[in-house]
C-alpha cells in the first residue's frame, strides 16, 4: 500500500480471482474508514490474519503485472536498506498516475428543504454545496478548518441532506495526434485532378492542397495536421471545409510522447587509449559487477560508454544510463540520441506524469523505444525486464542520493543492487571518484579502470591560486576580482574566447546585517538569516521560500544601517556589467532557471557564442562540453572548505577539478584561477596538481582518525517537533536508549547546524557502526527502539526520520 506503514496487508480474494491475480498487479482496496488505496498484489496466501479480519478488495485494477518480480526483490531491498516501509518505495517507484486518487465526493440531495434542522457546521457545508456541486471530504476539512469532519458528514447523512460517493479517478490519458490524408475516394490519380480543377474558385483550400502534397512527397503515410497548417499558415476552419467536403480525412493516432526524430549514425571510433581502458573494463566484465572509470575530465568517458551500451544492445539487452541532473546534461542526450536514435527514452522528472508512464509501459513491454533508458534518480526503479548494462555517470554527485523524503536511498548503490538482480554489468564513471567508490575499488570490490589523457591530448587546464588576502592588503581588488583574475579575462575576452565564474551562493549577498547592532534579519520560519536578493529589493529564505520586503530600517534597532555581507552569484552579474560594459554576460543558478526550458536556453545562447561570461553555481559543474571556454575562475574556494561536514574537502577537491574540467576542451591549453583567503591549503594544492590520490589518502587519514565513512556506516535519527521542549525530551529519551544498546557508538542528541527548519526544531543522533559488520542486527534494535519510542503517547506527535548512509 503506498503508505509509510512497515506491514503488508492481507485482503480477501474470491477463488475466481485467485485465478485471475497476478502478483505485481495493481488492486484498489478499502482501508480504515472511508479510504480506497491502489495497492499492489505482493504474495498470494491462504494464512488468515490474526490480528484483524481481512477485508474483500475492491476492484482488480490490471490484467497483467505492472510491477516485475525484479521490481519487487528490489523494493524489499531497498525497504529494508534504507529502513523505510515497501509502501514508501511504491510511492517512489509508481509514476503517480498510477496511483489512482480515491477522493469522497459529497453532494447535495436536491429535495431536501429542512434547513432549519442543521447546526451550524451543518449548515456551513450544505452552503457550500450550494456554490459546488460536490465537494471532497479535504475540502470540507478546509471549509470547517479541522480533521475530523467524518461526524459532520454523518448528521448530514443522518438527516438526508447529502449523499457520498467513492469515485475512483483514472488519471492517465494517453496522447492522441491528428493526422491528415486524403479520403479513399480521391486516392484514385483522376478524381483528384479533377477535384484539383474544380478548386480553382477556392484559392486558400487549392494553397491547402499543395502543401498537403509536397509534405506527402509519393510516401503512402497520411501527413501531420500540425504541420499541415504552419506549412500553409491555414486555419482549423479551412481544412474543415474540406473535410466536410469529403476531401480529406481527420486520423487520430495514440502515440507515445517520448519520440525522436533522428536518424542514427556509427558510434566514433575510440583513439588507442580509449580502446585500451574499453578492453580492460570489458576484462573486468569477466570476474566482477562493478567496475570504477576513472577517466580526467574531457577523456571521452562517454564515448567509451557508447561502445558498452553497443555491446549490450548487440546481446538484446536494456541499458540504464543514468545521470545526475537531466536538465543538466541535455547535451549527453543530444549525443546518445546521435547515435542510438530511437531505441532511447529519456525519464524526467519534469517530465508530466503522463510521459513517464509511457517509459514505464515501453519498458515493461521490453518495447524497441525502451532499449536504453537515460534518468536521473528515480530511473533506478523503473520496470526493467532484461537488463544488461547499468552506467553511472558522475558517480560522486551527490544528487543520486534522496535525503527527503523515503525512501532515502542512494541512487548509485540502489544500481549496484539492480545490477545483481538482473546480472547486469555495473559502471560508475567519474574524473573525482567519491572516496568511497575508490575505497571499494582499492579494496578489490570493484575493478578498476583509469584513463589520464583528455582526447585529442588536449592538456589539462593550467591552475592557478590567487591569493585574495594579500589583494585585498595591496589594494588589488575590483569589487570580489583580483587584478590577476581581471587580466585573464582581459586577455580571453580580446580573443573572443568565452569564460564561466563560478561562484557557490546564489542570491546578491547571503546575509542583510546591520552595521549599528549587528543584527541579521532572520527568517520567521527557520533559524537562518534571510539572503539579499537585489533585483526585486527581497530577502528570502532559501530553506522553506520564504519573502518579505528589504526593510528600510533595522528591525531590531531601528537605524537606517542594514548592510550586505558575502556575495552571490547575483551581485557577481552586477559587478561584471560594470567591468564589461560590452560583453554579454548571464547568471545560471536555480533563480534563472526555474522554467522548463530555461537551462536549454542559456546553454544554447551559450554554445552559439551569444554569451562571453557566465556566472553561476554547481550547475555548472556538471559536465558541460564547450569547446570556446578557455578561462574558468572560481571566485571564493574558502567558502567550500569551510563547510561543516565530514565531506567538505573531498567536496571542495570534486567541485573544483570538475569546474576546471570546463576549461580548454579544444586544441588551446585552457587556465583556471581560483582565488582564496588561503591559498596554501592542502585540498586547493592537490587541485592544482590534479593529486587525486594525494586527496584520497590524506582524506582516508582524516576518516580513520575521527572515524567516518568508509571506514565506518552511519545512520542518523533526526527528530522534528515544533515545540523546542517536547523535541529536546524526545531527543534525550531516544539517545539513552540507543546508548544502551550501542554505548559509545551514539553521538549526541545534538542540534544540527540550522536548529529550525519550517518552524520545526530538529535534534539529531548519530549512530557509527563497524564498516565490515552486517547493519542487520544494529538495525533491527533500532526499529525495536523506534517502535517503544512511538508507543509513548507524548512522542507520538514527533517526527523521526531514519537516514542510513546519510551523507
Ligand atoms: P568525458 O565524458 O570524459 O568528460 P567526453 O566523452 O565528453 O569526455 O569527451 C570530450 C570531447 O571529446 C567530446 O566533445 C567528445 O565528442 C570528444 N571525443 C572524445 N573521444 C572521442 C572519439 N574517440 N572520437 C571523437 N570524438 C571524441
Ligand atoms: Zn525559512
Amino acid at each position: 500500500m503506498p503508505i509509510p506503514l512497515q506491514k503488508l496487508f492481507t485482503y480477501k480474494i474470491t477463488e475466481a480471482e485467485a485465478d485471475f491475480i497476478e502478483i505485481g498487479t495493481r488492486v484498489a482496496v478499502p482501508f480504515g474508514k472511508s479510504k480506497i488505496y491502489t495497492a499492489i498484489v505482493f504474495e498470494k496466501h491462504q494464512e488468515e490474519p490474526t490480528a484483524y479480519e481481512a477485508k474483500d478488495i475492491y476492484q482488480i485494477l490490471d490484467e497483467f503485472p505492472l510491477v516485475t518480480q525484479s521490481q519487487l526483490q528490489q523494493w524489499e531491498w531497498i525497504a529494508s536498506y534504507y529502513m523505510c516501509s515497501l509502501g514508501d518505495v511504491l510511492r517512489a517507484s509508481l509514476p503517480k498516475a498510477f496511483l489512482l486518487e480515491s477522493e469522497t465526493l459529497v453532494l447535495k440531495r436536491v429535495d431536501f428543504d429542512q434547513e432549519e434542522t442543521l447546526n451550524d457546521e451543518e449548515y456551513m457545508i450544505w452552503e457550500a454545496l450550494e456554490q459546488e456541486a460536490r465537494l471532497k471530504i479535504h475540502d470540507i476539512s478546509k471549509i470547517l478548518d479541522k480533521k475530523g469532519v467524518l461526524s459532520v458528514i454523518n448528521g448530514l447523512l443522518a438527516k438526508d441532506a447529502i449523499e457520498v460517493k467513492e469515485e475512483i479517478f483514472e488519471q492517465y490519458k494517453p496522447k492522441y495526434v491528428k493526422y491528415v490524408d486524403l479520403t479513399s475516394r480521391y486516392q484514385l490519380e483522376e478524381e483528384l485532378h479533377q477535384l484539383l480543377d474544380g478548386l480553382g474558385r477556392a484559392p486558400k483550400q487549392r494553397e491547402i492542397m499543395l502543401n498537403f502534397f509536397q509534405l506527402k512527397q509519393g510516401t503512402k503515410e497520411p501527413v501531420l495536421l500540425k504541420e499541415l497548417k504552419e506549412k500553409s499558415q491555414a486555419s482549423s476552419g479551412v481544412i474543415k471545409s474540406l473535410v466536410d467536403k469529403g476531401i480529406f480525412e481527420i486520423i487520430e493516432v495514440r502515440e507515445d510522447r517520448v519520440s525522436f526524430q533522428t536518424e542514427s549514425r556509427p558510434i566514433h571510433e575510440l583513439n588507442d587509449w580509449q580502446s585500451d581502458a574499453l578492453g580492460k573494463i570489458r576484462e573486468v566484465f569477466k570476474e566482477k559487477e562493478v567496475c570504477l572509470l576513472h577517466g580526467v575530465t574531457s577523456s571521452g568517458k562517454t564515448e567509451i560508454y557508447t561502445h558498452l551500451i553497443a555491446d549490450a544492445l548487440k546481446k538484446g539487452k536494456q541499458v540504464l544510463y543514468l545521470l545526475p541532473e537531466i536538465a543538466l546534461t541535455t547535451h549527453i542526450i543530444s549525443r546518445l540520441q546521435l547515435f542510438f536514435g530511437e531505441s532511447i527514452s529519456v525519464f524526467h522528472s519534469r517530465y508530466s506524469v503522463d510521459e513517464r508512464v509511457e517509459v514505464w509501459n515501453n519498458l515493461l513491454n521490453n518495447s524497441e523505444k525502451a532499449q536504453i533508458v537515460l534518468g536521473a534518480r528515480s530511473s533506478v526503479l523503473l520496470p526493467f525486464s532484461n537488463l544488461g548494462l547499468i552506467i553511472v555517470d558522475e558517480e560522486h554527485e551527490s544528487s543520486f542520493k534522496q535525503f527527503e523524503p523515503a525512501p532515502r536511498y542512494h541512487a548509485r548503490d540502489t544500481a549496484i543492487l539492480l545490477g545483481k538482480i538482473h546480472g547486469a554489468n555495473v559502471v560508475l564513471g567519474s574524473a573525482t571518484p567519491s572516496i568511497e567508490t575508490f575505497y571499494n575499488a582499492q579494496q578489490g570490490k570493484y575493478g578498476y579502470v583509469r584513463l589520464d589523457r583528455r582526447y585529442g591530448d588536449v592538456l589539462l587546464p593550467e591552475i592557478e591560486l590567487v591569493d585574495i588576502k594579500e589583494k585585498h592588503r595591496k589594494k588589488r581588488m575590483k569589487g570580489h576580482f583580483s587584478d590577476r583574475l581581471l587580466a585573464l579575462m582581459e586577455e580571453a575576452l580580446s580573443e573572443k574566447e568565452q569564460i564561466i565564474l563560478f561562484q557557490n551562493r546564489r542570491g546578491y549577498s547571503p546575509v542583510v546585517e546591520c552595521s549599528t547592532c549587528g543584527v541579521a534579519p532572520q527568517c520567521p520560519n527557520c533559524d537562518v538569516s534571510l539572503t539579499y536578493h537585489k533585483f526585486n529589493n527581497e530577502l528570502k529564505c532559501h530553506y522553506c521560500g520564504y519573502q518579505q520586503g528589504l526593510p528600510r530600517t533595522c528591525p531590531a534597532c531601528e537605524n537606517p544601517t542594514l548592510d550586505t555581507k558575502g556575495f552571490g552569484t547575483e551581485q557577481i552579474e552586477l559587478e561584471l556589467q560594470e567591468l564589461f560594459p560590452d560583453s554579454n554576460i548571464a547568471r545560471m543558478d536555480l533563480d534563472t532557471t526555474r522554467g522548463k526550458y530555461s537551462y536549454q536556453k542559456l546553454l544554447r545562447s551559450f554554445h552559439e557564442r551569444d554569451i562571453d561570461i557566465l556566472v553561476g553555481t554547481q550547475m555548472l559543474t556538471k559536465g558541460l562540453d564547450f569547446k570556446n571556454v578557455t578561462l574558468v575562475g572560481v571566485l571564493n574556494a574558502d567558502n567550500l572548505l569551510n563547510f561543516p561536514d565530514f565531506r567538505a574537502h573531498e567536496r571542495t577537491y570534486q567541485l573544483m577539478v570538475q569546474v576546471s574540467g570546463r576549461a580548454g576542451r579544444d586544441q588551446k591549453r585552457g587556465k583556471v584561477a581560483i582565488q582564496s583567503f588561503n591559498p596554501y591549503h592542502q585540498i586547493l594544492q592537490q587541485v592544482t596538481t590534479h593529486d587525486y590520490k594525494g586527496m584520497y589518502e590524506d582524506q582516508m587519514n582524516e576518516r580513520h582518525q575521527f572515524s567516518y565513512p568508509p571506514l565506518v556506516r552511519l545512520i542518523r535519527i533526526t527528530l522534528k517537533h515544533k515545540d523546542l521542549i517536547k523535541v529536546d525530551a524526545a531527543a534525550n529519551w531516544m539517545g539513552k536508549s540507543l546508548s544502551n544498546s550501542f554505548g559509545d557508538q551514539i553521538l549526541g542528541p545534538t542540534s544540527p547546524s540550522i536548529g529550525r527548519i519550517r518552524n520545526k526544531y530538529l535534534k539529531t543522533i548519530l549512530i557509527k557502526l563497524p564498516a565490515n559488520k552486517s547493519l542487520n542486527a544494529p538495525k533491527q534494535l533500532i526499529s525495536t527502539i523506534k517502535d517503544s519510542f512511538m508507543a509513548i503517547s507524548e512522542f507520538r506527535s514527533v517526527q523521526v526520520i531514519i537516514d542510513v548512509d546519510c551523507y
